[in-house]
């Protein structure tokens, strides 16, 4: 979980990856490799590790030097220009080198997928012909049929399965109805689809029997979840009365589907975490209504109020976006003073930026960049602000703390680790392996940062 305010990165609150730790090439060295450079939110890692375990039971490991491999992938971003920016420089860079290398008996192979692939499409590989496929989103909810239309049906080698961190992303639904005026998400992900109860429920018992002790359920809008009348809260109850798994994290609500029947299901399950990732995206409701964001900012602030009745302990978090078209300094101010009131925990701040083919990019861009900038360095003043307030509050606290792993800083040992809400820390002086659930006390906070020590 990200553990800051943040500016410029996508809203979905980060979990340590999984990848495998197998070191020694020698025992690969005889198997195909594959190389993956993922961008973007959670779902997007979550594509790559499906990708990758499926890869893995033909009998493909991963690698961490794009040199190494047979394969590169590259899993892009199209929710920011400057996401796909990045993403486009990284595939020339590959695609350059891809030419120039005369390492293989076999070519190098090239893949480009996710959003970005969703959205150029052929026009990608018309700019960059070294790719060799291009592969949309919404083809990644089957990647066994990724494979058999581009590798085809045959296996390269023994399954060679990655070892499974304790805590994975599982998307249980798929694409967004919404339309929010300046997402493209939409657009290149398609129309929500839930993933059957009764599966994931399946999947997520085989993972924990395979030593997954944390698991966060993904979805753009992941509280409009619906298999045959079983919402959301339902789901979770069903997910969090499976044997193992210690703790249940979700990403990312709509609060238009944020009722009280969900927050009560927090509540009455310990599995469940004490973290809402609730975008609000601004405070005026001229400019949610432009952003055709279904609610109002009392409405968002009657839900802040519900949430605090039943989960006083709660970790709220947000996004936030300044420079929406026509956003007056007022309606500005009123961002700020929503922000200010509703004391998030963390949030992530962007200036907007039109995307081809939304509703907004239809709206003059009129609001000056120095202007945006600025809207957006004072919110991020603010927000940094009250998350250091909220984490200093926490020190002489007691904390349930999971153990993701080892940490060298600064010459010192700590154990990583994060409360059931979405603050992570530090612990000092002990040793656990991950997964562990262990209980110690915030001896200091370092501005985004707890540490604790055993009580
Ligand atoms: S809810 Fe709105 S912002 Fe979120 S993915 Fe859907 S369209 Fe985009």
């Amino acid at each position: 979980m990200t553990s800051g305010p943040s500016a410029g990165k996508a809203g979905l609150c980060a979990a340590p990856r999984l990848r495998p730790q197998r070191g020694d090439m020698n025992y690969f060295c005889s198997m195909p490799s594959v190389y993956f450079q993922t961008f973007g939110c959670q779902m997007n890692t979550a594509d790559s590790n499906s990708l990758l375990h499926a890869l893995a039971n033909r009998g493909w490991h991963e690698v961490s030097s794009p040199e190494a491999a047979a394969l590169i992938i590259v899993n892009t971003c199209s929710v920011r220009e400057h996401a796909e920016a990045r993403a486009r420089a990284r595939i020339a860079e590959f695609a350059a080198k891809k030419r120039r290398s005369a390492r293989y008996p076999d070519p190098q192979r090239l893949w480009v997928i996710g959003c970005m692939a969703e959205r150029l499409g052929e026009r990608l590989r018309e700019s960059i012909p070294a790719i060799d496929a291009v592969i949309g989103a919404p083809e990644l909810a089957d990647p066994e049929a990724v494979l058999m239309r581009h590798l085809g049906g045959h296996e390269d080698g023994p399954a060679a399965p990655p070892e499974p961190e304790v805590s994975e992303f599982f998307p249980v639904m798929r694409g967004c109805n919404n339309f929010c005026a300046y997402c493209i998400v939409p657009f290149v992900r398609g129309p929500e689809t839930s993933v059957k109860a009764d599966r994931i429920v399946a999947a997520l018992k085989a993972r924990a029997a395979a030593g997954v002790r944390e698991v966060t359920l993904l979805g753009q809008n992941v509280n409009s979840y619906g298999d045959n009348g079983l919402g959301f809260p339902g789901l979770l109850r069903r997910v969090a009365a499976i044997d193992g798994l210690s703790r249940i994290r979700f990403l990312t609500s709509h609060p238009k589907d944020c009722t009280e029947e969900l927050i009560s299901t927090i509540a009455e399950n310990a599995g469940l975490c004490r973290h809402l990732h609730l975008p609000v995206q601004a405070g005026s409701d001229r400019i949610l209504s432009l952003m055709n964001r279904k609610y109002t900012a009392d409405r968002y602030r009657s839900l802040l109020s519900m949430i605090r009745r039943i989960l006083p302990d709660a970790d709220i978090t947000t996004d936030l976006m300044v420079g929406f078209p026509s956003e007056t300094e007022e309606e500005f101010a009123a961002t700020l003073a929503l922000a200010r009131e509703a004391r998030f925990t963390t949030a992530f701040m962007f200036a907007y930026s039109a995307r081809e083919g939304t509703a907004a990019a239809k709206l003059e861009d009129d609001i000056p960049r120095d202007v945006k900038i600025e809207r957006l360095n004072r919110l991020i003043a603010l927000q940094t602000a009250t998350t250091r307030e909220i984490y200093e509050s926490m020190v002489g606290q007691t904390k349930e703390i999971m153990v993701y792993g080892p940490l060298k800083k600064r010459g010192e040992s700590f154990l990583r680790g994060q409360d059931r809400g979405c603050k992570r820390i530090l612990i000092r002086g002990l040793e656990a392996p991950p997964g562990t659930l262990l209980t110690a006390r915030i001896v200091r906070s370092s501005g985004m940062t707890l540490i604790a020590e055993r009580k």
